[in-house]
């Protein structure tokens, strides 16, 4: 694997002060490690619309190459096609499509459109303009009626057009693996890259683990809890058992992986050069 088999993802900033963080600092230092893209996410029930949009169009400016994150929310059809003629006319041409979850507020006032719908849509419009990436859930997502299900639908979210997959984060190497090969046993055959969660704020992962349906292993929560007032060893346990992770996944033929920055710099960078990846070439970026 080479960097040309990296890529990070942001979110738009609430406040300007983020946005300056992000966009001078972070991406252009994120960008010099030569990522295959970046992605910006998109908030539940299209309410990052206008911000996601911003900072597409200023790291698309800025040369990089970044996937929009995109759902259908609340919107209808007019709103979503509106949007991504926007970004056929800005030349971006990667996104990531997604059915999203209702944002709170919202309960029962608008169906969600499945992820596999969207891709079906993307392509009606806008043809093979996009590289179309969609979600995959190793540790099987939380609403799905059984494992042989959400495998279904990721073949089904392929079927309609989608080029790679972009897993959930995961701390249990197994799980990915597994997933892996069940997959190819359903007739998968693109490249499902491993999402990694860095490990920072640990209250924080732990309280989204329990709703987005990733375990996190005991031994891991164990260490950290001994490390509750020592925030400098919970920072070098975290990137010790990402890194090892990263490794491990390089080692057993882990197609791509998707860092999911927070738009912290660290510790994804440190992790990033603990792997050693040779730098990308032409070759490798066009088999990517
Ligand atoms: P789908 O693939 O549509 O699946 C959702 C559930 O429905 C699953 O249980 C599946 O088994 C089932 N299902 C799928 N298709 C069908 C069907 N046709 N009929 C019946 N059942 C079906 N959320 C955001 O709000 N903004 C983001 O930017 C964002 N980025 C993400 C990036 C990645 C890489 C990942 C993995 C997730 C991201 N999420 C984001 C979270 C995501 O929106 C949620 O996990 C959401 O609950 C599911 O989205 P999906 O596209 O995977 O859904």
């Amino acid at each position: 694997m080479s960097a040309a088999n990296i890529s990070f993802e942001f979110f738009p900033p609430k406040t300007e002060e983020g946005r300056r963080k992000l966009l001078e600092i972070t991406a252009p230092a994120l960008q010099a490690l030569g990522p295959e893209f970046f992605s910006c996410t998109y908030g539940a029930g299209g309410s990052t619309r206008d911000n996601t949009f911003d900072i597409v169009e200023q790291i698309h400016g800025s040369g990089a190459t970044i996937a929009p994150h995109l759902s259908f929310g609340g919107d209808n059809e007019a709103a979503i096609g509106e949007l991504l003629d926007r970004y056929v006319a800005l030349g971006v041409n990667h996104l990531v499509a997604l059915r999203g979850d209702m944002p709170s507020g919202m309960g029962g006032r608008t169906q969600l459109v499945y992820a596999n719908e969207l891709v079906s849509f993307i392509r009606e419009r806008s043809g093979d303009h996009f590289r179309i990436a969609v979600g995959a859930y190793p540790e099987i997502h939380p609403e799905s009626l059984s494992y042989e299900s959400d495998v279904h639908y990721l073949k089904a979210k392929f079927d309609a057009g989608a080029d790679i997959a972009i897993t959930q984060y995961f701390y249990n190497v197994d799980a990915y693996f597994y997933y892996l090969d069940r997959c190819l046993d359903a007739g998968i055959d693109k490249p499902i890259f491993a999402g990694v969660m860095p490990i920072t704020n640990f209250e924080n992962l732990a309280r989204f683990s329990r709703n987005c349906g990733a375990e996190i292993p005991r031994w891991i929560a164990q260490r950290i809890e001994g490390f509750k007032h020592d925030p400098d060893s919970t920072r070098a346990f975290g990137i010790e058992v990402v890194t090892q992770l990263c490794q491990t996944l390089m080692d057993n033929g882990c197609p791509g992986i998707h860092f999911y920055t927070m738009n912290q710099l660290e510790p994804v960078r440190t992790i990033y050069h603990n792997l050693q990846l040779a730098p990308p070439t032409e070759a490798n970026r066009a088999s990517a």
